[in-house]
């Protein structure tokens, strides 16, 4: 564990870029519960067997790009059915029109719900707004904007780089340096004398990548070690440790 005695001053860098899912909101849990939404319905209606289970999730869907986690679930239970289109309306039978259909159903429970974003996070928004220091977000997602306002901390942030940015800027996407480079230069401030702040080792790399001054990884599953071996300088389980 970190020692919080040890760890930087963040107002004394010139920015903080945070990651989105898993920094500054628990997104994963929403995401995973409107896979099952989404799953059970289509399950019901195609008659599929066995029925859809957590277990389904990290195999085939977690940590994938939305499609192929359609396509690798739907051929673990033998059905097939056309790639389809990106801009397939969700109603549409393809792999594209399933995977827009999960994401109703997460804009629906988000919309209905809120998400809570992580208190020791809040907190240190407060801080670093305090002392005037610059942030910024730096997400692959393309759902950021919508999280962000579910979680009552869109109007903090000037910068949002996320997933519809860098789609429409062609930014290869994290490990790659693009998006906090990127995102630096929108906020107008040196990479080498700001912090970036990830819970993936993948955005760790592409943070550290793009010569961030300090790169902090918060391990909410993805491992300290794993984290610092992707170029983490310091590691919390919560940004709170900041904060105290
Ligand atoms: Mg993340």
């Amino acid at each position: 564990m970190t020692d919080s005695r040890a760890l930087p001053d963040l107002t004394s860098f010139e920015a903080v870029l945070f990651d989105l899912d898993g920094v500054l909101t628990p997104t994963a849990e929403v995401h995973m519960r409107a896979w099952k939404e989404m799953f059970d319905e289509l399950f019901a209606a195609w008659g599929i067997e066995p029925p859809y289970t957590d277990r389904d999730y990290f195999e085939h869907v977690d940590g994938k790009k939305r499609y192929d986690g359609v396509a690798s679930l739907l051929r673990s239970r033998d059905v097939e059915v056309p790639w389809g289109d990106p801009s397939d309306d969700p109603a549409l039978d393809t792999v594209c029109g399933v995977g827009n259909r999960k994401n109703a159903v997460f804009s629906r429970i988000l919309r209905a719900e809120g998400i809570a974003p992580y208190p020791g996070s809040v907190a240190l928004l407060d801080v670093l707004q305090a002392a005037g220091t610059p942030i910024a977000v730096v997400s692959s997602s393309k759902n950021a904007v919508e999280v962000l306002e579910a979680a009552g901390i869109r109007e903090r942030f000037p910068v949002v780089m996320d997933g519809v940015i860098a789609e429409r800027d062609h930014l290869a996407s994290k490990p790659a340096p693009d998006v906090f480079a990127e995102a630096a230069r929108m906020l107008g401030v040196d990479p080498a004398r700001s912090a970036a702040v990830e819970d993936a080792t993948s955005g760790v790399a592409s943070a550290s990548a793009a010569g961030f001054g300090l790169v902090v990884g918060v391990d909410r599953g993805a491992g300290a070690d794993h984290l610092r071996a992707a170029g983490a300088d310091v590691v919390v389980d919560d940004l709170q440790a900041f904060v105290d």
